[in-house]
This record gives structure tokens, C-alpha cells and sequence, in this order.
């Protein structure tokens, strides 16, 4: 078991939580990280979890502060990068607790997914590339009149895991981080 970090301690200390992690509270940190702030206090910028993530999505971000790149890839939620963790920036408590891959999955983090309006599909041309990508079904396809079918998301379906960025050829899927994080019981 991990010991948790004193962060009252090290806030002052090291002073690094501080406008930072606003500014950064677009960026999306790996799945099971702790809230900005306590990820930025805690994390050692060590590097293991970019080196341990078999999808190669974990790059350096601002501060050297680990952050994922959905156009690199999708999250297998294969847990590797809470496994190597050792600070607690990521709560590596998830692997001591006896639940499912859904909840795992659903608790990795809080992320919105929208589609901007320079979709193919939202323009008269037929592409269905995030739909074909996404195992759970998020996004489906509504046919229109004309015949040209247009993407719908289903926020509660989205695992977050970005399959749909990549392969978006005109990069119009978005996925940010919401503001709240769910907690596991
Ligand atoms: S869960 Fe696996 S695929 Fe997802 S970021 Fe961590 S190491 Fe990479
Ligand atoms: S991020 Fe969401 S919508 Fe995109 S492929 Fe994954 S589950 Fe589907
Ligand atoms: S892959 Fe991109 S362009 Fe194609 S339907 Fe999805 S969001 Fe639109």
C-alpha cells in the first residue's frame, strides 16, 4: 500500500501547486490520477508511468507533468501506469479494491466528449470513423433527410478511452476534463 504523500508540507515546500495546475485544468492527466492539485503536489514527474504505458499516449506535458495525447492513441485501461506509479499521484489504491473493469473504467476520469461543428458528417459528407471506432457505442449515426447521417454522443456510455480522436480525419472530436471527479466506494 502506498503511503499518502504530506502535501500540506510539500505545498509550501516545493510551491508547486499554484497557478499551474489552473492553468492546466484542460489537460488530461492519466487515468486514476488524483484532483489537479493533488496530482501536481504528489507526482515526482519520474517518468515511469510515460515509459509503462504500452500505448505510448502518456507524454511530458507542461512542468514535465505527465498528460495524455488521445492523437497518439486510445486508453486500454490496462492499468500499467498506476502500477508503476509510487508518489500516489495516480491512486494506485484502485488495484487493492475488489470492483469490476466497468467501474474501473468509469472511475479512471470525468471527461466530456463533443464533436465540432467542422464534422464531416455535420457537412454533407459521409464519414463514420468515430462511430466505427468506439466499442461502447457512444457515438451513433441519426439519419437524416438527404440521406447523410450525423453523429450523437451518449455522454453516459463514453468510457473516455479517445478511440475516436485519432482516427477523426479533420480532428473534430474533442475530449476535455470536467471539473468533478467520480470517487469509488
Ligand atoms: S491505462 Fe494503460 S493504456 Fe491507459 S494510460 Fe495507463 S498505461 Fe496507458
Ligand atoms: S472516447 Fe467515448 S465516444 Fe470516443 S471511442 Fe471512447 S467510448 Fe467511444
Ligand atoms: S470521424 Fe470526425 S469527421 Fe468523421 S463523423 Fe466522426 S467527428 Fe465527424
Amino acid at each position: 500500500m502506498l503511503a499518502s504523500p504530506d502535501l500540506s508540507r510539500r505545498f509550501f515546500l516545493r510551491g508547486k501547486v499554484t497557478t499551474a495546475s489552473k492553468a492546466n485544468s484542460l489537460v488530461i492527466r492519466p487515468p486514476w490520477a488524483q484532483s489537479e492539485s493533488f496530482f501536481v503536489e504528489a507526482c515526482s514527474r519520474c517518468d515511469d508511468c510515460i515509459s509503462a504505458c504500452p500505448q505510448s499516449i502518456i507524454i511530458r506535458g507542461v512542468g514535465g507533468f505527465p498528460k495524455i495525447s488521445f492523437k497518439l492513441g486510445e486508453c486500454t485501461f490496462c492499468m500499467e501506469c498506476i502500477k508503476v506509479c509510487k508518489t500516489g499521484a495516480l491512486d494506485a489504491t484502485l488495484l487493492n479494491k475488489k470492483i469490476n473493469q466497468k467501474k474501473i473504467e468509469q472511475v479512471a476520469w470525468n471527461l466530456d466528449i463533443s464533436i465540432h461543428s467542422k464534422c464531416l458528417s455535420l457537412n454533407a459528407v459521409v464519414c463514420r470513423a468515430c462511430g466505427d471506432n468506439c466499442e461502447t457505442q457512444a457515438i451513433q449515426f441519426k439519419l437524416k433527410l438527404g440521406g447523410i447521417s450525423e453523429p450523437l454522443i451518449t455522454q453516459n456510455d463514453c468510457t473516455g478511452c479517445g478511440a475516436c480522436v485519432a482516427v477523426c480525419p479533420i480532428d473534430a472530436v474533442s475530449i476535455k476534463p470536467k471539473l468533478t471527479k467520480s470517487i469509488v466506494t
